[in-house]
């Protein structure tokens, strides 16, 4: 970056440094979770339709509500609160997806947003700000105190356990020590993997008068013991779960994110957000692709099919692999992961150093990627001598 140092930079921006995945063009790419599908082609098909019958439209603001979109959206998350009743209560039917079916979530309680990010920075500008604070469980997601300092919101971060888990006893303790306004929780938690328990969650939220925010961008790639924090929004003001459409569904170019919480709540949002946030031909891609799930999410199972094999590969190489309920696996063990992750790239494959001392991330790929990855591993392992990424188990 240029120096800012002559500017009149606010004072709590100066010496911080942006988000930046680094950006390498090899052939395969690992390093922020995306989704390693292309869209599929009767999505695009209908993608292109819908685009083509807003473009003469473009010349009016969109529908600032986005009323069709969160009808959609609460369709859908309807259907994953049906879809662990059923996983949980066999015997009971779950219905087709069928978007706008009734259920427990209303659009009134859906809020999106370009990107599950900006759905962060508008709870954060509503619920935060200067002379209050947010909390996360680190290490997380990198863009929680990104997000919460823009705001001029203070940020506190507590640590996992070593297992990088969060427990209820712990978290409870630091919620009532800190009071802080926000507390986040990521669960599947980037970029450790690992999800954290409804009951923890239910514990920080009777702890704190704050907001308190689950962001579950991973919960589709999770496990059947994985539960989804929705089911705990009835008689919960200050909870709000957030999703996005980047990874699952993956339409990270299209810029969706979106979350459910009480309609008072995302009230709260709308005095924050810029007029016509959303535009038309974002509505439009977002309402073409609700209409497919089925297709959208069809390489869910593949991707974590990929995964389970990278954990696999991973631990017979000696690493120390945390269980994932996401796209993407954090190993352990790892000697010297800048050196590591240079030798991985000289080989054409990029994947993330997210600053954990011996830790590196990747995330799953289509079979060939995957069998990319580990091949280049094998070949870099088996190196004499063996002290290149390894450490001695
Ligand atoms: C990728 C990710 C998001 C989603 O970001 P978008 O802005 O929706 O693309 C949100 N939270 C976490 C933890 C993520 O890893």
């Amino acid at each position: 970056m240029t120096s800012l140092g002559s500017l009149p930079l606010r004072d709590d921006l100066r010496g911080r440094s942006p988000y930046g995945a680094p950006v390498i063009d090899v052939p395969v790419r690992l390093n922020v979770n995306e989704n390693a599908f292309d869209v599929p082609a009767d999505v695009t098909a209908a993608l292109q339709q819908r685009i083509a019958e807003v473009s003469a439209t473009l010349n009016r603001y969109p529908d600032r509500e986005f009323t069709e979109l969160r009808r959609l959206l609460a369709g859908y998350l309807n259907d994953v609160l049906r879809g662990e009743g059923a996983a949980s209560a066999p015997g009971t039917i779950a219905s087709a997806a069928q978007a706008g079916a009734s259920g427990p979530i209303v659009p009134d309680m859906i809020w999106a947003a370009n990107g599950s990010n900006e759905v962060l920075f508008h709870i954060l500008q509503a619920y935060g700000g200067p002379g209050r604070s947010a909390l996360g469980f680190g290490p997380s997601y990198s863009m929680h105190p990104l997000i919460t300092q823009s705001t001029g919101s203070e940020w506190i971060e507590v640590p996992r356990g070593a297992d990088f888990s969060i427990t209820a006893q712990s978290a409870v303790e630091a919620v009532r020590a800190h009071a802080p306004d926000v507390v986040f929780v990521c669960t599947p938690n980037n970029p450790t993997g690992n999800s954290t328990p409804l009951d923890v969650i239910e514990a920080i939220y009777d702890a704190t008068d704050g907001v308190v925010i689950v962001d579950e961008a991973y919960a589709e790639f999770a496990g059947a013991d994985f539960r989804t924090a929705l089911s705990l929004l009835p008689g919960r003001p200050r909870l709000v779960v957030s999703r996005t459409m980047s990874k699952a569904f993956a339409f990270a170019g299209a810029r969706v994110g979106y979350a459910a919480a009480a309609p008072e709540l995302v009230d709260g949002l709308r005095l924050v957000r810029m007029p016509y946030h959303l535009s038309s031909l974002t509505q439009a891609a977002a309402e073409a692709a609700l209409a497919h799930p089925d297709s959208l999410l069809a390489g869910v199972e593949e991707l974590s099919r990929q995964r389970d094999r990278m954990v696999a590969g991973l631990r017979g190489f000696g690493f120390d692999v945390v269980q994932s309920d996401a796209n993407f696996v954090l190993f352990r063990g790892v000697a010297d992961p800048s050196l590591l992750w240079t030798q991985l790239v000289e080989k054409g494959v990029l994947i993330r150093d997210v600053g954990i001392a011996g830790c590196l991330r990747a995330n799953a790929g289509t079979d060939e990627e995957t069998t990319a990855f580990l091949d280049a591993l094998a070949d870099i392992l088996s190196t004499p001598p063996d002290t290149l990424g390894r450490s001695p188990q």
